[in-house]
């Protein structure tokens, strides 16, 4: 009888769950390390967050199988959790109710992973050895030795900084008992250091966006409260979205509501605001721009959210090659790069795109991306299932395509709403063999330019978008 492989995955989010319910399925033994003390640990950060994509698109097929046998009632398909919801009927009941319950080491938290007995210069034998991870637990220091790993560990614990050009601002760190990163839960638990406060948000995705809104309704029931937008772009549409013309409702919904707290006053905004200093005084802080106009904002509090980056440096005795600009596998990278386009409608894969130098090591969910910030829970779903199924030997799974997003892409807003193709966002998907996101994607790479661009404002529906701006 062959031996069971052991593969060690790093992180009981989403997506290192669904990676260990593959592992079940296929008869590999799945140990997973989490450093928290529950399942969900960061998406307990922003349990209070609606989530824009339904429960059609947050459940992982081998997590559902396994959950259906336990007598577990699906969530309606078409409702949105929260992130809270997230865990108490999909990530909980699966971490509790199934043989997910003997995998999990929680506290567990891993600092380095290497081949046992090999740094990363030496070759020969290399691929023979096993990993061996080490990680801190109650116990002390361990280390656990796998056949395969699996790094879930996402990037919501390394935020980028506030500085502009991804440095830490000066005097950040300093100033840190005044700065949230993220999206603090403003009306609830966090309510009280915000309520009648002097409040700047930092960014230009929808957590900033998201952010503001909750402050505006704060606002109303503390009237004090005073907020103002830092935005590093030029202009504010972009951030705005279409609006009421825009093909995705629920981002134009956003869009509108905080265009019209900007139009009546409500959020101040500051454009082109990039964030050189921060100054502690007595009555809180001033935020220098580096524009030489010396512009400062003087507020109490600040909340960064300008997206996520993946910490690396627990990898750093593995072969593992990184896109020099985003900091996902280097396959990857054109299909997810912000700068080309930013449908989020990305072409499904799997292991063959997700492989390191370093055999039998793999980086999926979240961290997958590294910096790009349109990361979907579907798509690491499709990741761990083709990952797994390589590590099980059944190469014609892993290279299979079984993607459950709908045809068009995510780029359609609830069920049954327009979706792209049939709103013609960029020309409906692009064909199934031609590396693009869309069919004018797929036009202009095949006229040799970079990709559409389409329409340069991440999209809402169609790809968290926590970066930027
Ligand atoms: C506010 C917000 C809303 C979102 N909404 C949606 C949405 O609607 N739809 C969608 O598809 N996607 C959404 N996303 C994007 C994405 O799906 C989520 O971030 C998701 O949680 C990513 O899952 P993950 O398992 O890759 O990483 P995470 O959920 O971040 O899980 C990583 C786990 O690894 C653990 N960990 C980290 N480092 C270590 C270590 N060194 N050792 C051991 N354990 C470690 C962490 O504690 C954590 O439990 C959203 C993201 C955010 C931030």
């Amino acid at each position: 009888m062959a031996e069971i492989k052991t593969i060690a995955i790093i992180g009981a989010g989403p997506v290192g769950l669904a990676a260990a319910a593959h592992a079940i399925e296929r008869g590999l033994r799945p140990v997973v390390l989490e450093q928290g003390s529950a399942v969900g640990h960061a998406v307990r950060h922003w349990a209070h967050v609606p989530m824009f994509s339904p429960w059609a698109f947050n459940i992982d097929g081998a997590a559902e199988r396994l959950l259906a046998a336990s007598g577990w009632s699906r969530p309606d398909p078409d409702g949105y959790p929260t992130g809270g919801e997230l865990i108490d009927r999909y990530l909980a009941p699966l971490a509790q109710r199934t043989a997910l319950r003997d995998a999990i080491h929680f506290d567990a938290r891993v600092h380095s992973v290497t081949r046992s007995g090999f740094d990363k210069v030496k070759t020969t034998g290399r691929d023979r050895a096993p990993f061996a991870l080490r990680y801190a637990s109650a116990a002390g220091e361990q280390t656990l030795l796998a056949d395969a790993v699996i790094d879930a560990s996402g990037t919501w614990f390394s935020p980028n900084p506030a500085g502009s050009g991804g440095l830490t601002a000066l005097g950040e760190r300093e100033a840190a008992a005044a700065i949230s990163y993220g999206m603090p839960d403003v009306l609830g638990e966090v309510r009280a250091r915000y309520a009648g406060k002097r409040i700047a948000v930092l960014g230009g995705g929808h957590s900033a966006i998201g952010t503001l809104i909750a402050l505006a309704d704060l606002q109303e029931r503390a009237p004090e409260t005073r907020i103002v937008w830092l935005y590093r772009g030029a202009a504010l549409s972009k951030a705005f979205g279409g609006g009421a013309a825009d093909q995705l409702t629920a981002r134009g919904e956003l869009g509108m509501r905080i265009a019209k707290l900007v139009e009546r006053g409500l959020i101040a905004v500051e454009t082109a605001f990039q964030l050189e200093r921060i100054e502690r005084v007595e009555a809180g802080l001033h935020l220098v721009a580096a524009d030489g106009g010396g512009r400062d904002v003087a507020v109490d509090e600040l909340i960064v959210a300008t997206g996520f980056r993946p910490d690396l440096a627990l990898l750093r005795e593995l072969r593992v090659e990184l896109d020099p600009a985003l900091e996902c596998s280097p396959a990857l990278a054109p299909l997810i790069d912000p700068n080309a386009h930013s449908c989020g409608t990305v072409r499904p894969h799997g292991a063959a795109e997700l492989a390191h130098p370093e055999p039998g090591f793999y980086i999926a969910g979240m961290k997958a991306y590294g910096r790009a910030p349109t990361f979907l829970l579907a798509t690491g779903h499709e990741q761990v299932r083709s990952i797994v199924a390589e590590i099980a030997g059944d190469h014609a799974a892993a290279r299979r395509v079984e993607l459950v997003l709908p045809e068009t892409g995510v780029c359609s807003t609830r069920p049954g709403g327009p979706a792209v193709a049939d709103s013609g966002c960029c020309g409906g998907p692009a064909p199934a063999a031609v590396d693009a996101c869309c069919a004018a994607d797929a036009r202009a790479k095949a006229s040799g330019e970079a990709g559409c661009g389409c329409g340069g404002a991440p999209v809402r529906g169609a790809a968290h978008e926590v970066a930027e701006a």
